[in-house]
């Protein structure tokens, strides 16, 4: 449905509850006709877009996760990948008025309930229209083509409870199916793949990364994901949680429940059960209290994965989404939460371009 053709420029977007991700494709070669007939406010795009990592207060590239000589369309180029919050797209749309982006094009593709929420918005302020296109479909189309174009994208975690041997490694992911995807965005969608065109949301929950980053903030008074994750990090979530030994006093072997072993991959902890305590809520920092966030959120949501696999019979989870964006607790826990619960059977894997993928897919549905 994009009317603008193959002409370029080519943009992904995906307009979601927290952040705006906008993936662009810049053509490595273009042919003389399209250099003559390239109007300075594109190339002036192009340029803005490609020489900056960062664009106003809140804006970012990843360049860490650019991808060179792709092939998109029969065309050569590379992949960048820029985010933004939401709630910044105000001044988004006042800086692609000022950048000329109305001259160029008349259709954006875009993904994400922002898709419908600023559709006006483009149209109204930028002379822009947006072709929508379903944000399930756009996330596994995007994955599907990353992973087969990007030879290091996905990887799992070994030994993810031991901080002193885990480390990434790399995963034969050429054959997929099927698959649990788990999408922890603001919140989280859980879908089982059986093949390129056959998938459905099983389940989700309304407790993702949204809740994580609000609880946080609440609790500790940080004001950005970064620091709430800075803070987990040096946190102990033990002191905040209620775990088997302080309830049973000891080893509970009948269950094979280890005592000390930790809120890390279990589940069969009270959360927050020690905050009951005024003595004990005198005692906590900042950080274990940002630690027991994360880890409360991540255990919930690697339960529910778990029983769906179980349900769905599917052995491979792959996890996405900006939730685990420089997050190797939560991701190191679901991995361990994986293994410990199946005896091994479970996999938990990753993918580098976490967030990306309902914009990538997106700018593939392009049509022309
Ligand atoms: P959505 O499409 O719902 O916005 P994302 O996959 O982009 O979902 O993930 C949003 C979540 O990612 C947030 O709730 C938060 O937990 C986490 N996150 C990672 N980086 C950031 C950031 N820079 N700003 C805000 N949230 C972030």
């Amino acid at each position: 449905p994009c009317e603008s053709g193959n002409s370029m420029p080519w943009f992904g977007m995906d307009i979601g509850g927290t952040l705006t991700k906008l993936v662009y494709f810049e053509p490595k070669y273009i042919t003389k006709d399209e250099a003559d007939a390239e109007v300075e406010t594109l190339k002036n795009i192009r340029q803005y877009l490609t020489k900056n990592s960062a664009y106003g207060k809140t804006g970012h590239r990843d360049a860490h996760l650019q991808m060179d000589d792709v092939c998109i369309r029969g065309r050569r180029g590379t992949l960048h990948f820029i985010r933004f919050p939401t709630s910044e797209m105000g001044n988004f749309l006042a800086l692609a008025k000022a950048k000329g982006m109305a001259t160029l094009v008349t259709t954006v593709c875009a993904t994400g309930g922002g898709a419908y929420k600023f559709e006006e918005n483009f149209n109204q302020e930028v002379n822009l229209s947006l072709a929508k296109f379903d944000e399930l479909d756009s996330l596994i189309r995007g994955m599907l083509y990353i992973d087969a174009t990007n030879p290091h994208e996905c990887y799992y975690w070994s030994e993810p409870t031991d901080e002193s041997k885990c480390q990434k490694v790399p995963y034969d992911f050429s054959k997929p199916y099927p698959f649990l995807l788990v999408n922890i965005g603001s919140g989280v969608s859980i879908l089982a793949v059986q093949g390129p065109n056959d998938y459905r949301r099983i389940s989700g929950t309304s407790l993702g990364g949204g809740t994580f980053l609000g609880l946080c903030c609440l609790l500790t008074g940080c004001n950005s994901f970064e620091e709430a994750i800075e803070l987990a990090t040096s946190g102990d979530s033990t002191r905040v949680d209620k775990l088997v030994k302080d309830i049973y006093g000891g080893d509970y072997s009948r269950f094979g429940l280890p005592g000390d072993l930790v809120a890390s991959s279990l589940n069969d902890v009270c959360s927050f059960g020690q905050m009951n305590s005024k003595d004990r809520r005198n005692t906590v920092s900042r950080e274990d209290l940002a630690r027991a966030t994360l880890v409360t959120i991540t255990n919930n949501i690697g339960s529910i994965t778990r029983m769906c696999a179980l349900n769905e019979k599917i052995e491979r989870v792959v996890f996405v989404g900006n939730f685990l964006r420089v997050n190797p607790i939560s991701m190191k826990l679901l991995a361990s939460a994986m293994d410990y619960w199946s005896k091994g059977t479970l996999k938990a894997l990753f993918l580098e371009h976490e967030g990306y993928f309902g914009a990538v897919g997106c700018l593939l549905q392009f049509t022309g």
